[in-house]
């Protein structure tokens, strides 16, 4: 039995701007993948999976992330696990995403089309549309291991092709450390100075240099994490002044040792600061969440009412990449949907 305000939380409508594709896949759909293309993961069922994505460092979650990119070896399959994606989305009430997808891995891996890829997953996206009444955008994503010349490969794809409708910015994933963002400037460059905007990870497992950096070098529209933005008073005034809205993943942060609970989350002192917050869940099976759970976990932690769980929805409509006009429409109908859900769970 739930609580009134679980209900709430289950039911409220929901956008979520930190999520990756690969990141995604069901534990199930992964085995099934393995086993079709005799990809010897070390997990071969779902028990050993959960020991699998126990995390030690930052390090051991890319080289679990690296085995599983290395389990998509055709078009259909990143279709399938786009479809499932959106299939989780829709659960949730999740109306909208911008999801980070990194076709350069699935490139690198199994000679995978960029092209061919981004098909697929526009394919699932107008089947969503369709069928589940639920949209997405994607943000392509440069692994950050990869070379500044591989980099400036993805940035001519993204120039070809922005503009499909589906396609939205760029962004920068995987480990910070040794791998800052001015690695990729000449990537970033060419993108924006072709109009595509920059989202970049930074300030997670790195500290506020990695944040100041993704701003001046690739003026990141939002950041993806940021909370160690925490650690320089300087940039959090900066970030509170231009209220540069930061992808905050608390789960993940757990499970990737940035912070050791929930409850010592630096969460409510970046809200006490006054910046610009929107709950992400990032990979959520891999860090056995969803959004959902995170919102719940943010109300029994924090004792957060379903007045600000509605302000840090509304903000990721608002630091969404929609337009304007679609940004309106949206925000006028959750608000009525909210006030509905708040008379029938919370009286
Ligand atoms: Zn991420």
């Amino acid at each position: 039995m739930s609580t009134p305000i679980e209900g709430f939380i289950t039911q409220m409508p929901k956008v979520e701007l930190h999520v990756h594709l690969e990141g995604s896949v069901r534990p199930e759909t992964l085995i099934q993948l393995a086993t079709k293309y005799n990809v010897a993961l070390p997990a071969k069922n779902l028990d050993e999976l959960k020991d699998w994505y126990t995390f030690k460092d930052f390090d051991h979650f890319i080289e679990v992330y690296m085995a599983i990119s290395g389990c998509f070896r055709h078009a259909d399959d990143i279709e399938l696990i786009a479809r499932e994606f959106l299939i989780g989305q829709a659960a949730q009430n999740i109306k909208y995403s911008e999801v980070t997808f990194t076709p350069y891995s699935q490139f690198v891996n199994s000679g995978l089309g960029f092209h061919e890829q981004m098909d697929a997953v526009n394919r699932a996206r107008l089947w969503a549309e369709k069928e589940l009444g639920v949209q997405m955008a994607v943000i392509v994503d440069i692994p950050r291991l990869i070379s500044s010349e591989e980099g400036d490969i993805i940035a001519d794809w993204l120039i070809e092709r922005y503009g499909d409708g589906m396609l939205i910015a760029m962004g920068l994933g995987g480990p910070e450390k040794g791998h800052p963002p001015i690695k990729f400037k000449s990537a970033f460059d060419k993108v924006r100075k072709a109009g595509i905007p920059c989202i970049l990870h930074a300030g997670e497992t790195q500290g506020p240099e990695s944040i100041w950096q993704a701003l001046e070098v690739a003026d990141s529209q939002r950041i993806g994490h940021g909370v160690r933005a925490i650690e320089d008073p300087k940039l959090i005034a900066h970030l509170r002044e231009k209220q540069i809205p930061l992808e905050v993943c608390p789960t993940s942060n757990i499970c990737l040792k940035v912070y050791p609970s929930i409850a010592e989350h630096c969460l409510p002192q970046l809200l006490k600061e006054g910046l610009y917050i929107t709950i992400n869940s990032d990979d959520p099976p891999m860090f056995n969440t969803t959004l959902t759970n995170e919102f719940l976990q943010l109300e029994k932690h924090f004792g957060w009412d379903s007045e600000l769980l509605e302000k840090l929805t509304l903000n990721a409509i608002r630091a969404s990449l929609l337009t304007d006009s679609r940004k309106q429409e949206m925000l006028t109908s959750f608000q009525s949907e909210f006030a509905r859900l708040r008379s029938q769970y919370l009286g």
